[in-house]
């Protein structure tokens, strides 16, 4: 009843939401659970989320206060207690000094980078985006107006940006440098001079730096992350640091995320959140709070795990003829070049999936086709059985 014009109405539907390309990570993973459901034993190198359960001692937290009642509004900008928890997290972890009034709670990292987004560009404002990119940067630019200007990055500099190469793109439409280290899709972590130069540059041109730091925690060997707000005081009046509890507390279900900015932003974003989702969920941020105050301890045991998957991995993948990589040293993914195959990303992951039962993002999804984005948030045995599959699957195209 009534399906049937639904289906076929031609409903107005806005520019912004039709110029919006689709989430190809999303639609990769959907693939291989439609394998999975059929039967088939997929090996899914997808997952952008940690494979581990939240820490007992955080869901503790938000099943008390839930229990206790804590069940209603709170401000938009997330309630005080969370906030002093996240001016106490800058101050411990990155020598930052922020006021409550620079912390705004959002619902996840990628609500934060949106709202940003939105607090900001206008009509045609630039926002600089380094390639490969996590891929929602250009789409939230476009739903808020401003449009993406990519700069392309390569294996052969481990995907980083030069400061003469962001000084080139800068224009009189600038208005925002995006910066992820350590990278999704790529693990890069800058160095801290390598930061400070990029800063700099920025300071220079008057362009904020959004500085989108969730995989912070997640770093090995021995690379060290530095916040670009830390270099001066006129670093951190340019930046707004985004981060979140959805990565190193493995909370993505929880949707908590969090900004420090200069206080003019921080507000307009306090505006624009009041008028559109309102508060975070009240008692998942209960369980933010204990998330940031409470035990690290989980990091003990994550960091080796992923440590030693991210070792094995990278040696699979680099004996593999037509595929090189590098050793990236955060988040927790790989991003191997396979062009020595002579295939280009999507017919490479659409024949892993449909011949190997191996599931992986295209690099195109982050603006990168040569490469394709390996996870290595799944157990050892199933990197193990993975990487053998993709491993016969290389060696069969070129015999
Ligand atoms: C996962 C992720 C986020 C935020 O994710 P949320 O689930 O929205 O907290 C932000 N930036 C990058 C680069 C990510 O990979």
């Amino acid at each position: 009843m009534g399906g049937y014009l639904l289906n076929t109405m031609n409903y107005h539907i806005s520019q912004r939401a039709a110029s919006l390309a689709p989430s190809l990570t999303l639609a990769i993973s959907a693939k291989a659970k439609q394998l999975k459901a059929e039967g088939q034993d997929v090996i899914g190198f997808g997952a952008g989320e940690p494979d581990f359960d939240t820490p007992q001692h955080i869901k503790d937290a938000a099943i008390r206060a839930l229990n206790e009642g804590f069940t209603k509004y709170t401000p938009a900008s997330g309630i005080p207690e969370l906030k002093d928890a996240v001016v106490e997290k800058f101050q411990r972890d990155n020598g930052l000094t922020y006021k409550a009034s620079q912390i705004i709670v959002s619902c996840g990292g990628k609500h934060s980078c949106y709202n940003i987004m939105m607090a900001i560009c206008d009509q045609g404002d630039e926002v600089i985006i380094p390639a490969p990119f996590w891929l929602s940067y250009p789409e939230m630019v476009k739903l808020a107006g401003g449009k993406p200007v990519i700069l392309d990055t390569t294996d052969a500099t481990q995907f980083k940006v030069t400061p003469e190469q962001l000084r080139a793109a800068i224009s009189d439409r600038t208005r925002i440098f995006i910066l992820n280290s350590p990278s999704n899709p790529t693990g890069t972590i800058y160095s801290p001079a390598e930061i400070k130069a990029l800063g700099d540059v920025c300071v220079e041109k008057g362009v904020m730096i959004l500085s989108d730091e969730i995989y912070e925690h997640l770093i090995y060997g021995n690379a060290k992350h530095q916040t670009v707000a830390s270099f001066s005081s006129e670093h951190q009046a340019h930046t707004i640091i985004t981060h979140g509890l959805a990565k190193a507390w493995s909370m993505t279900g929880w949707r908590l995320g969090f900004i420090a900015a200069p206080e003019p932003i921080a507000k307009r974003i306090n505006a624009i959140q009041s008028h559109s989702t309102s508060n975070p969920t009240s008692f998942a941020q209960k369980g933010g709070v204990e998330a940031l105050r409470g035990s690290q301890h989980h990091l003990k045991e994550w960091l080796p795990e992923f440590d030693r998957r991210r070792t094995y991995a990278y040696e699979r993948l680099t004996a593999m003829p037509g595929v090189t990589c590098v050793k990236a040293q955060g988040a927790f993914y790989l991003f191997p070049n396979i062009s020595g195959t002579g295939m280009q990303s999507t017919e490479f992951c659409d024949q892993l999936l449909e011949r190997s039962q191996v599931a992986a993002v295209p690099g195109i999804a982050f603006g990168s086709d040569d490469y394709i984005r390996i996870s290595y948030a799944t157990s050892m045995a199933n990197i193990q059985k993975g990487m053998d599959r993709m491993d016969a699957f290389v060696r069969s195209l070129h015999s």
